[in-house]
């Protein structure tokens, strides 16, 4: 063995129902001779007795009271982990005495960043379905280059932390293992990271039985193939070969041609040879089984490996079956949107709490830390009873101070399958929202993500706005560290948000270029509201704010970086500023309200109101079993739509203008018109 410095290693260990193979698992770990490490189970809400094998050990045991799935799992050990490198080892392995030096060994000298081995040619679990699991993984592995592995095994890797928290951890969307393993080794190839498989050493693993491991197969492939629809195709070089796919269609044949044999018998040949057909396909694992099992074994492979391609090709067709619906649906979601009962558009203040105190703050009584925001049990209950929300914006207090704000959003992805999420922070925390930001992504895969970082004026200006020195410094890095993030993750979009009010109206233009010439970010432009701070906030000349406002729109196509969505959002985001111009020109309703109907917000203390402006509360939705329907129902509610249908209400809003353009087909026509012209930039 090569000597190594002895980094310190965390070694993870999630378990679900594994009383029978963990403490085998454990006692190989404690036995090793790497001295400087230490281990961290993570039990996924076990019903067994597994809590009391872990308990004979001395790791750290991390208690989940609810089921959160490996991926979770695996990465709330990695929050709880000290060690320079992270060692994910699944709970039905054994390792070797020299497994941990081993790999400390080859990140060190190697400088690698993320290391794998390779697997025994026999399974723990006793049977033929498991020893052939184990030789033909073997085989996969040791027929790899070492720099070929384009998933990550996750049975047995290592990762340098630091790497592992860049990516953002494991993506946690996939309910059951094996999506997560994919999706990591595609974000680490994608973010310019190899893979390391080293032979020269191995572990020891139970393999399932042959009806499981056809259950595992059919759900894998079926996770693998939706990742390669909607990668466009992108193929993985280890699991999903073309040889794999061939194979699996081949049984999918194999299984139609045997069901029609049964009407006419000579089909069964069809059969006999398609198998022929699949080994020859695989002629380098046949000759693999062979020296090392044997020929009896090799012939009683050809059967059971039949089976399993023909679960992967049953999961493939599944996967291509829901991706063409997908694509079928996608209009008529379009007129559900219209028709939907559901409130597409909800401003959620998570958070009483802030760590500033802005002049301009309108929710300053409130974020004096008297209240006590809604708990991530009480948020979950009224997302469950939601409906579809399309946008959904994190308003405070300061967001990112909430510890559970990934769990929040996760709750939301889950629930209410939130297509853009509108992150509003100002940006005091770079490395924490950064961490915040990775998570959200690679647990919400879908997820528009906007993140606006509040900045009000250019260094000092800011500060005194802001109230705090050194504000101005770390909104902009985290800007900075935002936009290196938005490079390689096409989901997320960095913007600007800037409040207009007395303290910047002076130089407002100037803030403008800066932001989008200097920063080259688009920007949003808020105009002061509410009852602020310091009351002279408000003092403000509403010319100025148009002239703004005007070169913000230009600001931003120049800016434009992102396609799909994202142009049709600028183009909202860029109209609302002519409707507020014409409100404010006008001084009268030019377009009409739907807040309280399809625009909700939600207190930090769960009190549901219809707008900002307006001193109009519908009720508590804790009061009525975390139902937003049953608030819908309130007399609160209901004469507040109906009498916003009567009176022309009007007002600057920049949010609610947002939604009305949504709401209103008239406005449609100017819309195209903003989405055109930032195509002709
Ligand atoms: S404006 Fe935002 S950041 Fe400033 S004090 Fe209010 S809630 Fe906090
Ligand atoms: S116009 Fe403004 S103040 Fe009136 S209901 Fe709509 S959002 Fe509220």
């Amino acid at each position: 063995m090569i000597k190594t410095n002895n980094p310190k290693v965390s070694v993870i260990v999630p378990f679900y129902n594994d009383e029978d193979v963990l403490g085998r698992c454990l006692k190989s770990i404690y036995d090793s001779y790497y001295d400087d490490f230490e281990v961290i189970t993570v039990n996924d809400s076990s019903s067994d007795h597994s809590l009391d094998v872990v308990r004979k050990f001395p790791c750290k045991i991390i208690d989940l009271k609810e089921n959160v799935g490996v991926a979770n799992a695996r990465n709330k050990g990695a929050d709880a982990a000290t060690g320079k490198y992270l060692i994910f080892f699944d709970s039905d392995i054994v390792i070797e005495k020299d497994t941990l030096a081993n790999f400390v060994n080859i990140m060190e000298k190697n400088e690698e960043k993320i290391c794998q081995c390779s697997v025994s040619i026999t399974s723990l679990t006793r049977g033929f379905a498991p020893d052939l699991i184990a030789i033909s993984w073997n085989h996969n592995l040791e027929n790899m280059a070492p720099y070929d592995a384009t998933s990550v095994s996750t049975m047995a890797f290592c990762i340098d932390k630091e790497v592992f928290e860049k990516i953002g951890q494991f993506d946690t969307q996939f309910e059951s293992a094996g999506g997560e393993e994919f999706e990591i080794g595609r974000v680490l190839r994608k973010r310019g990271y190899k893979i390391y498989t080293d032979k020269g050493f191995v572990v020891h693993h139970h393999f399932q039985h042959i009806f499981t491991r056809f259950k595992t197969l059919y759900k894998r492939s079926s996770v693998y193939a939706r990742l390669v629809f909607r990668s466009r195709f992108e193929l993985d070089k280890v699991h999903g070969t073309f040889k794999e796919g061939l194979n699996s269609m081949l049984s999918v044949a194999g299984i139609l041609s045997f069901i029609m044999a049964l009407f006419y018998h000579p089909l069964i040949s069809a059969l006999l040879l398609v198998m022929i057909i699949q080994t020859s396909i695989d002629y380098s694992l046949s000759v693999h089984i062979i020296k090392k099992r044997g020929l009896l074994f090799f012939l009683r492979s050809i059967p059971v490996n039949f089976l399993w391609y023909f679960a992967m090709g049953l999961g493939v067709i599944n996967a291509a079956f829901s991706y063409v619906c997908d694509l079928l649906i996608a209009p008529f979601k379009l007129i559900r949107f219209f028709f939907s009962k559901d409130i597409p558009y909800v401003i959620f203040f998570v958070t009483a709490n802030c760590n500033l105190l802005c002049s301009h703050c309108f929710n300053w009584k409130k974020i004096q830390g008297k209240s006590k925001d809604l708990s991530l049990d009480e948020i979950s209950k009224i997302s469950k009873k939601f409906g579809r929300i399309k946008y959904l914006t994190y308003s405070g207090g300061e967001p990112s101070i909430r510890s559970d704000i990934v769990e929040i959003t996760q709750s939301f992805y889950r629930n209410n399958k939130v297509e853009i999420l509108n992150f509003i922070t100002n940006g005091l925390k770079p490395e924490l929202i950064k961490k915040q930001v990775l998570a959200i992504l690679r647990s919400c895969s879908s997820l528009n993500l906007m993140v606006c970082v509040s900045l009000d004026g250019i260094r000092e200006q800011h500060d005194k706005i802001r109230n705090l020195s050194g504000a101005f410094e770390k909104a902009v890095t985290s800007i900075n560290e935002l936009k290196k993030i938005e490079k390689i993750h096409p989901k997320l979009m960095v913007f600007v948000i800037t409040t207009f009010s007395k303290y910047n109206e002076d130089n407002i233009l100037d803030v403008v270029d800066y932001v989008t010439k200097e920063l080259k970010v688009e920007m949003g432009l808020t105009y002061v509201r509410g009852d602020t701070y310091k009351k002279e906030a408000k003092n403000v000349s509403l010319e100025q704010y148009v002239k703004a406002a005007r070169l913000v729109r230009k600001g931003n196509i120049r800016n434009l970086k992102h396609l799909g969505v994202h142009r049709v959002t600028r183009a909202i985001h860029d109209l609302s500023y002519r409707y507020i111009e014409k409100v404010i020109r006008r001084d009268k309703n030019v377009i009409k309200c739907y807040s309280g109907s399809r625009l909700i917000e939600v207190g930090d203390d769960g009190t549901i109101f219809p707008c900002e402006p307006l001193d109009v509360k519908f009720g508590n939705i804790c009061d009525y079993e975390y139902d937003i329907k049953k608030v819908m129902e309130t007399k609160n509610a209901k004469e507040f739509i109906a009498d916003l249908k009567r009176n022309k209400c009007y007002c600057t809003w920049e949010c609610s203008m947002k939604n009305n353009i949504i709401h209103n087909p008239s406005s449609y026509p100017t819309l195209f018109w903003e989405w055109f012209v930032s195509w002709l930039r």
